[in-house]
């Protein structure tokens, strides 16, 4: 993903005058560099049309050039989410462990009854294929955690035999994050397995059944048939194929086999961190017609995130998400903290002050891996990928630092009470133990994500928060 994004962004900002020529020389490197990293030839092509056309209806002969490079950032940034936008979420299945069975009192031949109607309610069965080492196990673990973390009742089902170790792998899993399991030791019939489990889960009413197969090394056919089988049994509401995103060109003819023989509804794109190219992942979900639903970005179970294509793309292009942010702080459990309240209405309002600021800081202290955290805040980013996970979490502590040295009246303000009264920030040097150019950082680093908690607010979802200028 590094590799790609930096060539986007280099190629973004080569642009200084907005002249044809140096127009052109952009969209080359951009569709060169889109090429390299995997994606189809056809997408890219069509890409680079659509670009140039928009280019030549949207920008005009008498604009500055700071505005041409506005709208060719926004035209670059909307073609890349087009290619990998599918407009869909993960499914909201009915909570049926929660649904009671509902009772009413009818008169029936002039006698008071109750009546009982059933709610006829289905376990949603979600099934993970893909190939070895694709991240099922691991996803499968994450995918329940995230849906009980959003009230389900999640039963796990270990329906591999194939690989020595398997339903331990799931297991330990399973138990670090208290969700039920099922597995065998015993049995080596996968699909009696898979049966068994999903029974019992059924029986117990639980909202979410989830069912890991085993890969095969290559696409062999036994591994399809096994999955057949196992599909034909358990009658899943929904497949998933889990796939490795940094696997470049290989993607697309492996979705496209999956899919002749489970027609698997979505994708789990799995190790979005580190360097995954990410190209061909745009060109697999483009051949299959399938949207990615959800990205695992690390091994830790917490490291899953749903797909945006904004934020796919802002991280591509090196923008900050706030949406995102929002949704990740969100998905804390954050509801009964005050400052946490006070600082997500703010956003709303489209209002950022340094309180706010401080207290996300301290937040994202909590949420574990900062490189996640930071790929979501503008400017953070870029720190983030110059430097690596320890020197950007010194930064972020150093600006706790710095803002404890600050007084109510500074921290709640919106920061410019520091350009009118600069000696402030010399007093704040002196009290942190931090010099004023870091005081300076953090007074930036507040003012970009105060401007992009207006434009969140201005575009209410869809459109990124502020693009940066160059
Ligand atoms: P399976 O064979 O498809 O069940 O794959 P596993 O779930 O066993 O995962 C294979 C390896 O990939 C394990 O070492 C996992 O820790 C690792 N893995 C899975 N998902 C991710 C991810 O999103 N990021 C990273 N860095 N590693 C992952
Ligand atoms: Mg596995």
């Amino acid at each position: 993903l590094a590799d790609l994004g930096s060539r986007l962004r280099g190629a973004l900002s080569s642009v200084d005058s907005a002249s044809e020529d140096e127009i052109n020389s952009m969209v080359k490197n951009i569709c060169t560099a889109l090429l390299e990293s995997d994606v189809n030839i056809k997408l890219v092509v069509k890409l680079r049309d659509n670009i140039k056309a928009k280019v030549k209806s949207e920008l005009k002969e008498n604009e500055t050039s700071a505005n041409k490079r506005k709208k060719l950032q926004k035209i670059i940034y909307d073609e890349l989410c087009g290619l990998v936008d599918s407009h869909e979420e993960p499914p909201k299945p009915k909570k049926i462990s929660q649904t009671k069975s509902q009772a009413s009192t009818k008169v029936i031949n002039g006698k008071k009854t109750k009546v009982v109607k059933s709610t006829g309610a289905n376990s949603h069965i979600i099934m993970l294929v893909g190939l070895q080492g694709a991240g099922k196990t691991t996803s499968c673990t994450k995918l329940a955690v995230w849906y009980k973390k959003r009230g389900y009742k999640v039963g796990l089902v270990c329906a591999d035999t194939f690989r020595a170790g398997a339903f331990d792998q799931l297991k330990q899993n399973a138990i670090k994050s208290n969700i039920p399991f099922y597995g065998n030791y015993h049995l080596t019939d996968p699909v009696q397995i898979a049966h068994m489990g999903v029974s019992t889960f059924k029986a117990e009413k639980f909202d979410i059944i989830i069912v890991d197969t085993s890969g095969r090394h290559r696409q062999e056919q036994s591994l399809f048939d096994e999955m057949v089988q196992i599909s034909e049994m358990i009658k899943p509401t929904q497949t998933i194929m889990v796939m490795d995103g940094s696997i470049g060109q290989a993607a697309e003819p492996q979705a496209k086999a999956f899919k002749e023989s489970s027609d698997f509804g979505s994708i789990i794109l799995t190790k979005m961190d580190g360097h995954a190219k990410g190209g061909g992942a745009i060109s697999a979900v483009a051949a299959t017609h399938t949207p990615i639903v959800f990205i695992g970005t690390g091994e830790h179970v917490n490291d899953f995130e749903t797909f945006k294509p904004t934020t796919f793309i802002s991280k591509l292009l090196g923008i900050g998400d706030i949406q995102s942010l929002i949704e990740h702080v969100q998905s804390l459990d954050l509801q009964n903290d005050e400052n946490h309240k006070q600082t997500m209405d703010n956003i709303k309002e489209g209002k950022f002050t340094l309180r706010d600021l401080q207290n996300q800081m301290n937040n994202f202290l909590k949420m574990g891996p900062l490189t996640n955290i930071a790929s979501m805040i503008p400017g953070l980013s870029n720190i983030m990928s110059q430097v690596g996970e320890e020197e950007t979490s010194k930064k972020i502590k150093n600006m706790i630092y710095i803002m404890d040295s600050m007084t109510q009246k500074e921290l709640d303000s919106d920061g410019r009470i520091f350009t009118k009264e600069p000696s402030r920030i010399i007093r704040i040097a002196q009290g942190s133990g931090c010099s004023a150019a870091e005081i300076e950082m953090v007074l930036q680093q507040h003012r970009m994500m105060g401007s992009m908690a207006k434009s969140a607010m201005a575009a209410s979802g869809g459109a990124p928060g502020g693009l940066p200028g160059n």
